[in-house]
């Protein structure tokens, strides 16, 4: 009715308007092609505010009018196959083409911005750290398993340890990326946990004090969390490298005084008695430190790296710390625009380029883990 009346008024118009056609052409062009615009929107409106705002078609797969209803369940498809050829083709040092083309896959919906935050990229990454949670009660009986968290978030295991490195879950407080669910329970099963440096998607104060409150050791960099809690400590108070023995855990902690720009940024040098040391470097980007970072190598036999995949002067640096392989982190974080969210094709390409430097490296995703042994 309300239609057929607003339609009525401005056929009534139209013919006012025509009558003045022979005497003013032009006006009347303009004129009659503004009633014809405001007719056409207006009728598009009123059927677009007409749609329900769920697709009732969705479960027989029709889409028509829907695009991002279309969009996301195409995203949720992708995500769970994707994640089914991973668990397939799990995390190795010559990957097969599928884990490949999957890895690449994950890099097109990471980038594209309709997937931030929505449904199919939440249940994709809690799905996966559901099922590495339930591994971890899997034993380490040689050597070391390492595995890879959200963004630069690391846990390596040993038969006598547990340790977390920048373990965060993404995301915001209130809406995190990682479950509290999943994430306070994976870090139950650690036993200490280092930060690397105070930036957010590295560095998580509630979880730091989740650690604290179980009488578990937290090790922060200068300036960070100091006078929280007496078990949260920053022990690199001048920048020379601090030895910490962990005898419990049959570890010895070594501290170098590392930076991302001007900020502190600890690298931690984790020594596994008899089992195997491994190196995370946190966010390091800083010119002056490739002085002594040409040298690591001479102090440290490094089995694994787990360098951020835009380090500077990537093949230099890789050189210096001088690993038995390399495991990169830091893809894909998703607080960051789509430009610097490094996909894992871009790590791909990198390493195809220093193939010179003789150096294996495994590239991994969320909740995947690689089993090394000496
Ligand atoms: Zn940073
Ligand atoms: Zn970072």
């Amino acid at each position: 009715m309300k239609n057929f009346t607003i339609f009525a008024a401005f056929s009534s118009f139209y013919k006012k308007v025509s009558s003045m056609r022979q005497y003013h052409s032009h006006r009347y062009r303009a004129i009659r092609l503004t009633v014809v615009s405001a007719i056409l929107c207006w009728t598009c409106t009123d059927a677009a505010a007409q749609l329900p705002e769920k697709n009732p078609y969705e479960e027989h797969l029709i889409f028509w009018r829907y695009p991002n209803n279309y969009l996301e369940n195409q995203a949720r498809v992708a995500f769970a196959t994707i994640d089914e050829v991973l668990q397939a083709y799990p995390p190795q040092k010559e990957p097969a083409l599928p884990r490949k083309m999957a890895l690449i896959s994950l890099d097109q919906l990471l980038h594209d911005t309709h997937n931030d935050k929505s449904e199919p990229f939440y249940t994709f990454i809690n799905t996966r750290l559901q099922r590495m949670l339930e591994d971890m009660d899997r034993p380490v009986k040689k050597g070391l398993r390492i595995y890879k968290l959200y963004n630069d978030g690391f846990i390596i295991r040993t038969k006598d340890a547990t340790v977390a490195v920048d373990l965060t879950p993404g995301g915001t407080k209130e809406h995190p990326f990682i479950a509290d669910s999943i994430i306070y329970r994976i870090a139950g099963h650690c036993d200490a946990m280092f930060v690397s440096h105070s930036h957010g998607d590295h560095a998580n104060l509630d979880i730091a004090k989740a650690f604290a409150s179980r009488g578990k050791l937290v090790i922060a960099p200068k300036g960070l969390w100091e006078g929280v809690d007496p078990m949260i400590q920053q022990l690199l108070v001048a920048d020379t490298t601090v030895d910490v023995p962990f005898k419990e855990l049959n570890m010895t902690l070594h501290i170098l005084p590392g930076h991302q720009d001007d900020m502190y940024n600890n690298i931690y040098v984790m020594e596994f008695h008899r089992c195997g040391t491994v190196a995370h470097t946190g966010d390091q980007w800083n010119e002056d430190d490739l002085q002594w970072i040409d040298n690591v190598n001479k102090r440290y036999k490094i089995d694994v790296l787990l360098p951020n995949c835009w380090i500077n002067s990537m093949e230099r640096s890789l050189k210096g710390f001088g690993p038995k392989l390399i495991i990169t982190g830091h893809e894909n974080e998703m607080e960051h625009t789509i430009d610097h969210r490094e996909a894992y094709w871009i790590t791909m390409k990198k390493f195809e380029r220093m193939q010179s430097l003789g150096i294996p490296n495994v590239l991994m995703t969320w909740g995947e883990s690689y089993d090394y042994k000496r």
